[in-house]
């Protein structure tokens, strides 16, 4: 048996990568390590530091809401715990790691733990421009009961998966999403740039588009020949 191969999931936000992620997880039977939805529950599941508390009195995940709500990226060793834990716990098929590496010290982190676990990895870039970003996420919404986003088409002002209210992130106000731009460009470009080959996809097509370009890479890497 070949080692097993991991994917890293790159792109901007918006860029439909999480998407991607399911259909492909799906097709290869591969587990999603999900760095944005692991760190919205701890979002929704955790109170708000009171103003003014130091931060050696916080508990981690205390921690973690007051960065996100500076709009700030969150910290690098709870991260790599979680990516150890959930590298421990694979067998045949690898994971996805959707949201992580966003700098070059979490990239160097990843390929050593997936060094470890006799990893393979392939980079696989959507890539849309800044312009492209902002517009889409300004329009973005999520469930407030199960915290999906609704489906392109979906029109309407509820959840079309449990009839919830959809609001707009929190996150998703311009000035924090220019921020996060900017850390995107800034961190996220040369992290990516610590893995020699990147599989870029146009993700400026229509997700449809987008997804067949990622088929028509990951096919010859991933599917069972037998
Ligand atoms: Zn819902």
């Amino acid at each position: 048996m070949n080692s097993p191969k991991s994917i890293i999931l790159a792109g901007p936000q918006g860029s439909g990568k999480g998407t991607v992620g399911k259909t492909i997880a799906e097709r290869y039977g591969m587990q999603i390590f999900e760095t944005g939805g692991k760190l919205r529950e701890i979002a929704k599941t955790t109170e708000t530091p009171a103003k003014g508390t130091p931060e050696e009195e916080m508990t981690t995940d205390q921690k973690i809401k007051a960065t996100m709500e500076r709009g700030d990226l969150v910290l690098n060793e709870l991260i790599m715990s979680m990516v150890r834990e959930v590298l421990s716990s694979i067998t045949e098929n690898g994971v996805i790691f959707d949201g992580i590496p966003r700098t070059p010290e979490q990239a160097k982190g990843l390929k050593i733990l997936l060094d470890e676990c006799n990893q393979q990895c392939e980079v696989v870039l959507i890539d849309i421009g800044e312009e492209e970003t902002l517009k889409r996420l300004v329009q973005r919404k999520i469930c407030v009961d199960c915290g999906k986003s609704p489906s392109p088409k979906h029109k309407e002002d509820s959840c079309d998966c449990c009839g919830g209210n959809l609001i707009t992130r929190p996150d998703d106000q311009p000035e924090k999403i220019k921020r996060r731009l900017k850390d995107y460009r800034e961190k996220t470009v040369p992290a990516l740039n610590e893995f020699d080959d990147i599989i870029r996809i146009n993700g400026e097509q229509s997700p449809e588009e987008v997804l067949s370009d990622v088929l028509q890479a990951l096919d010859p890497i991933l599917k069972q020949t037998e």
